[in-house]
């Protein structure tokens, strides 16, 4: 028995944890509150993010029949509660890590002294090369020093964490389970796709680098990367003061209310304090959503409004009928999948030149240009999910990573990458997984939607009913796969994805 907890008061305890949990994130990353502070929100819903908890959802799990609705109402709340053990007993690694990454600082060869979270910014911003290389030697030291053994230690915890909880024989049958995703179909399609589109790489690359930062591509290094993506090239056909309006109009034009009836709140001014990174915070769903974007200028904020925007609509519109497990947990890639869904109209060269300041001379290069970066950054995520498998799979020693990171992150993107960040460079829980799929996802809602509704689809007042009575509505009950054969009655795969990049590359 589980302590007088029942499923009815776990749901409905939970769903104002998260609720709360939620706010905190919203208030601390919108700077409108210093910090946040969750301690007290777990210490007041201690009593459902126990043992007990977790025993109960396991006992839900096992005596639901297979393929009925009761396990997969189960499997979610289940997953919930074993993730839930793991972010409790994870917490001071976590607090440990934040603290650092908030106090480091990477001394360079020539005296100066920045910031570690500047880094990145630095790095990709330096238009000297040798300056990068400095910067890169003086980062990665540090990160193997310092960082890499935390982290380290956090992967080993979490594995041995979840695999105690014995719902399965080790990590990965564990996460497969509770996911409905096999790890080693997808790492399969992954290798498969590094292998169908490496020509394609090969001969795009080297003239891709050496056009914008005049380099071979045995010289280039992932410090370089980050520099050839931050290229602005393009910001001028994406003016700030236009993108609010503009996308809105589009999402009025395809028969949405961007607003949802005012359950989608806006955040978008600058403001002291607001995390440089943009997100979207459902505090009550389906009625109270944030959308907070601190703007930067250029390109990469119409893109990132985008994708949160898809991502706020999605929860805005979510069915509230639906228990509180398909609103709040579920396979993340369907939420991603519909970001990316709105993030890739950045990829279509009607839509671009409707709503942007590209026309018909400016849109090739640019299309090429996205091209390439999709190409990239799907062969870097086909390369870590495949890498990843072996860190949490355990069939590689933990000394043995550093260099399996580097041959496998290396040989799929050309730039060459640093043994120190093989415990750095890692999305928890598989998320890299859940990408994957969304990138999948996206591309075939695209394409049925482009047969249903035509090429033009997001200016179609039928395709907005449609994709929020036949997606959005649908919350996270099925998984990414459920939902492809539903809309397409097709599997996920990267079939679709070849095709597009085939095309922008031209
Ligand atoms: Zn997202």
């Amino acid at each position: 028995m589980s302590g007088g907890l029942s499923l009815e008061r776990l749901r409905r305890d939970g769903e104002a944890f998260m609720e709360e949990l939620s706010r905190e994130y919203y208030n601390a990353h919108a700077g409108l509150k210093a910090s946040a502070e969750l301690q007290p929100v777990y210490e007041k819903y201690r009593s459902i993010l126990g043992r007990d908890a977790l025993e109960l959802t396991r006992e839900t799990f096992l005596a639901s029949a297979e393929g009925s609705e009761e396990r997969r109402s189960a499997r979610l709340l289940l997953d919930w509660q074993a993730e839930s053990q793991s972010s409790r007993e994870l917490a001071p690694l976590d607090e440990r890590e934040i603290a650092w990454e908030g106090d480091a600082v990477v001394r360079l060869s020539d005296g100066r002294v920045i910031q570690y979270q500047r880094t990145a910014i630095e790095l990709a911003n330096s238009t000297d090369r040798a300056e990068r290389a400095m910067i890169e030697r003086a980062r990665s030291a540090l990160v193997e020093k310092e960082l890499a053994p935390m982290k380290r230690e956090r992967f080993q915890r979490e594995r041995e964490i979840t695999e105690s909880l014995e719902l399965a024989k080790d990590y990965n049958d564990t996460w497969e389970l509770l996911n409905g995703v096999s790890l080693n179909g997808l790492r399969d399609e992954c290798a498969q796709f590094l292998r169908d589109t490496q020509a394609m790489w090969d001969e795009v690359f080297p003239d891709f680098l050496k056009r914008t930062l005049g380099m071979t591509p045995r010289e280039a290094t992932r410090a370089d990367a980050l520099a050839l993506f931050r290229a602005r090239e393009f910001d001028q056909y994406f003016p700030a003061n236009e993108m609010d309006a503009s996308i809105r109009r589009q999402v009025r034009e395809m028969g949405i209310d961007p607003d949802a009836g005012g359950r989608v709140r806006f955040d978008v001014g600058e403001r002291e304090g607001k995390r440089a990174r943009a997100f979207c915070a459902p505090v009550r769903i389906p009625s109270e959503v944030y959308l907070v974007l601190r703007p930067h200028g250029g390109q990469t904020d119409w893109q990132t409004f985008l994708h949160e925007l898809g991502h706020a609509l999605h929860f805005a519109y979510m069915r509230p009928d639906h228990p509180m497990e398909f609103r709040w947990m579920g396979d993340n890639s369907v939420t991603e999948g519909y970001a990316m869904l709105f993030d890739h109209l950045m990829q279509d060269a009607g839509w671009l030149q409707r709503y942007t300041g590209l026309d018909k001379k400016t849109t090739p290069s640019y299309l090429r240009s996205a091209g390439f970066e999709e190409l990239h950054f799907l062969r870097r995520y086909c390369a870590k999910l495949i890498y990843e498998t072996h860190l949490y799979g355990g069939d590689v020693p933990w000394d043995a990573l550093p260099d399996l990171y580097v041959e496998q992150l290396t040989a799929a993107t050309t730039f060459q990458y640093a043994r120190a960040d093989a415990f750095v460079d890692v999305d928890p829980r598989y998320y890299a997984a859940r990408y994957l799929r969304a990138w999948q996802l996206q591309s075939l809602i695209t394409e049925t939607l482009v047969e249903r509704y035509d090429a033009d689809w997001w200016r179609n007042p039928r395709a907005g009913p449609w994709v929020v009575q036949a997606l959005f509505g649908e919350a996270q009950r099925e998984l990414a796969q459920e939902q492809a054969q539903r809309i397409a009655g097709n599997t996920l795969s990267f079939g679709p994805l070849v095709r597009s990049i085939e095309r922008m590359l031209g």
